[in-house]
């Protein structure tokens, strides 16, 4: 990662916000950056925040600690999610708490994880918002 893409990248996770540069030419997003746009080869690619939603692109679970080596106290699932804003774009993200693994195309929430000395974008169920909702308007 450049620097600047290191800034961005960490000032989302502190914001809770995920943004991706977005060609204003054709409306591509580009993900990883680029000084142009890939589709048009436009320069005008400001960041454009995205909902944190999206769905399960595929996941795998790890028992391997890719940070410090060794093996991990408990696996962890760690998935690409499809952003549901940018389709083209997705990102590992891991599942914010240990569960039964997604089924692929589930729709999940985006939200930010501290985990020892990281912070890194996780998953959630979608559901339990919905649920939340659908409760409220309940006869
Ligand atoms: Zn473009």
């Amino acid at each position: 990662m450049n620097a600047d893409l290191d800034a961005m990248w960490s000032a989302g996770l502190s914001n809770g916000e995920l943004a991706f540069p977005r060609c204003s030419a054709c409306g591509a997003w580009n993900w990883y950056p680029l000084p142009q746009c890939g589709r048009c080869q436009s320069s005008q690619t400001p960041w454009v925040r995205v909902a944190l939603q999206g769905r399960i692109f595929s996941w795998t679970r790890t028992h391997h600690d890719f940070v410090k080596g060794g093996v991990l106290a408990e696996p962890v699932v760690i998935a690409l999610v499809e952003i549901a804003d940018a389709p083209e774009i997705r990102i590992p993200c891991r599942q914010q708490t240990a569960g039964a693994p997604p089924a692929i195309g589930e729709p999940v929430n985006l939200v930010v994880g501290h985990f020892e000395d990281r912070t890194i974008w996780c998953f959630a169920p979608h559901s339990e918002r919905a649920d939340t909702a659908a409760d409220k308007g309940a006869p």
